[in-house]
């Protein structure tokens, strides 16, 4: 990650050219003497510009009027769009939101930057992003984002000197997971104040229309109509920032993007929300730039783009040239000339089934018209006759099916592997968030069997899972109910058994949680969680002897188990073997340095130790990782009356 401090040397490991950028004041009388045309003749954008990049979660292209979509009101985009560029079709790489920011972010595909899931996957420091290479050409650089999934652990800060992440503590079906529409903006607009009187790239994150979806006005909580309002309500919030960027008299300086991460399928396919398949309900997404003074107002490009271009065009409008590592290609010649271009060919993922079912991921291909969904038995859609991919036609085109998978072969052969990159280790507190806001986080190294069935042959029991994980925290019968039924038809598929043991973990009066965990132990003795689950449980029933040979066993295994170390050495603590729970939780710290109740547990120990100071200190540290988490709080206040009291 970043330091502002390493700027420069930064900005000489990137061997990055002088950028115009540099010296602003400069720049502002040289855009005073440069005539504007705004005709968009330029292929190069004026200079001096900042970048106010927006993206908009779960935000499906057509339902938004610039679009063409007639069912809600979205004034400001689609005035943005009328006073700038539309890009038609832009086509998302994958329908998850961490990885897919992590495309935006650094204009690689996700075999490159090896996000491949929300909550287990982290953005390796040594990503270059954009926000990165501004912060080294001079700009200040600030983030303003929205939910859990892409906080400051997931990697996605490097290069922010500020990233706001703070979530409301609570509020009304948003627990503290994700942040409102009406705070993002803001925390957006204060952020603008500090920063309008210099160069500066802000990322302004909306998340409202990811589900559940707020109705105001009484329409069903997973009714089409309700998504709508959360949209119109993501786009009110838009205008009043753009509003701002007039008041600060900024707006002429400031170039906005637009784009969506994802789509979402308001059940359309068979699919309620995003992340299984790769239809384009959840890839085809908005995209919009207005540069001032420079791209046509009105312009629409009609050619395909992909979200990895958004990187090297970022770049380019600032006057800087990408670095080489990017693989997405600016499109600063498409806006400038709207019409000019070729069609890309897009590149796209869906993990989830294979996360959580074990089944093949899905991989698509975009090249013209024509689309591929390949997977052991691969769909080919033909978008310009078919675009509601109504029809797989590989049958009729097995020469263009096999081209097609070359082609994406060789892209995955440039890519480099398909192994997950940096994981973290998901402690109870992140899976549960992960489980309220409908992702998977599966502790499923035990349970990986590939068994290559294609997910698309199994709609419904996906279907199911995707309900019940929906539904976990507000129906949790429901929820048991759908897993029971999934479970039975696919018992090895890890997410749904996952699922099911966690509902069986939430209620702490079922005596059945124990021999469940035995039973999942039995089936799978090389998994975690349940070893782990199961010691944790002995524990609290006061079989200390019993839990503690678990994790012992359970380290033999996986010594490398951060959460098993962490369990170890509280249970050590509390039966009074400092000694031991020093070494458990020196291993613990040294596999998730950045794990709060990694911290938390360590200054427990260093104050049953007597060492009050370094008590503080650490959770202090840990205070400024999760400046929101309660726990944290708790503990520190505890530590200093501790501190102040004693003799
Ligand atoms: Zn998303």
């Amino acid at each position: 990650m970043t330091d502002v401090n390493d700027a420069r040397q930064l900005r000489r490991h990137l061997n990055l050219p002088p950028a115009r950028n540099i010296v602003w004041l400069g720049l502002i009388l040289t855009l005073a003497v440069v005539p504007i045309t705004g005709c968009g003749g330029d292929t190069v954008p004026p200079a001096g510009l900042s970048l106010l990049l927006v993206t908009l979660d779960t935000t499906r292209a057509d339902v938004l009027g610039c679009y063409g979509g007639g069912e809600g009101e979205t004034p400001n985009l689609d005035r943005l769009a009328g006073e700038g560029v539309r890009f038609e079709r832009c086509t998302a790489c994958t329908p998850m939101t961490a990885p897919s920011h992590a495309t935006i972010l650094t204009g690689t595909w996700p075999m490159v930057h090896k996000v491949r899931a929300n909550g287990t996957g982290k953005l390796p420091d040594s990503a270059t992003t954009v926000a990165e290479i501004l912060l080294a050409q001079g700009f200040a650089t600030r983030a303003v984002v929205a939910s859990f999934v892409v906080k400051r652990m997931f990697g996605l800060a490097q290069g922010f000197e500020v990233y706001d992440e703070r979530m409301p503590l609570s509020a009304p079906r948003r627990p503290a997971l994700e942040r409102p529409a009406n705070l993002v903006a803001e925390a957006a607009i204060s952020n603008l104040r500090d920063v309008a009187g210099s160069p500066f790239f802000m990322w302004v994150h909306f998340y409202d229309a990811h589900h559940p979806y707020v109705s105001t006005t009484g329409n069903g909580p997973d009714s089409r109509e309700a998504y709508m309002e959360e949209i119109e309500l993501v786009d009110r919030q838009l205008g009043r920032i753009l509003a701002v960027l007039d008041g600060l008299g900024i707006t002429d300086t400031t170039a906005v993007v637009v784009v969506g991460d994802h789509g979402e399928g308001l059940g359309d396919h068979g699919e309620f929300d995003h992340g299984f398949f790769l239809y384009e309900t959840t890839q085809h997404v908005p995209l919009i730039f207005k540069v001032p003074g420079w791209t046509p107002a009105g312009g629409v490009v009609s050619t395909r783009v992909r979200t990895v271009d958004l990187a090297p065009t970022l770049l380019e409008i600032t006057g800087v040239t990408p670095p080489e590592i990017m693989e997405g290609k600016s499109l600063v010649t498409m806006l400038a000339h709207p019409e000019s271009g070729a069609d890309r060919v897009a590149y796209s993922e869906a993990w989830q089934a294979h996360d959580a079912f074990g089944m093949a991921p899905l991989r698509g291909l975009h090249d013209g018209a024509w689309k591929l969904v390949d997977a052991p038995d691969p769909v080919l859609f033909d978008l310009a006759a078919d675009p509601g991919e109504t029809e797989d036609v590989a049958s009729a085109h097995p020469d263009r099916v096999a081209d097609m998978q070359h082609t994406l072969h060789q892209l995955l052969d440039v890519g480099g592997s398909d192994a997950a990159g940096e994981r973290l280790d998901i402690t109870d507190e992140t899976a549960a968030a992960l489980d309220a806001l409908g992702y998977t986080a599966v502790e499923g190294d035990g349970f990986m069997g590939m068994n290559d069935e294609n997910p698309l042959h199994h709609k419904e029991a996906i279907e199911a899972y995707a309900q019940a994980t929906r539904v976990m925290t507000t129906d949790p019968e429901r929820a048991k109910q759908l897993l029971a039924e999934v479970v039975l038809a696919n018992p090895e598929a890890p997410g749904p058994f996952f699922r099911q043991m966690r509902l069986h973990m939430t209620k702490r009066a079922d005596d059945g949680r124990i021999g469940f965990c035995r039973e999942v132990i039995t089936a799978r003795p090389e998994s975690k969680l349940p070893r782990l689950h199961l010691a944790q449980l002995l524990v609290r029933d006061g079989q200390i002897d019993e839990g503690i040979g678990e994790l012992e066993l359970l380290l033999v295994h996986a010594p490398q188990y951060a959460a098993g170390h962490l369990e170890l050495g509280k249970v050590l603590l509390g039966v009074g073997d400092t000694e031991g729970a020093r070494g458990h939780l020196e291993a613990a710290r040294r596999l998730a340095p950045r794990d709060v109740a990694v911290l938390i547990a360590f200054a427990r120990l260093d104050a049953a130790a007597g060492d009050l100071n370094s008590a503080v200190a650490i959770l202090e540290a840990a205070l400024e990782i999760e400046p929101d988490s309660m726990a944290v709080r708790n503990e520190l206040a505890l530590a200093r009356r501790t501190l102040v009291e004693s003799p």
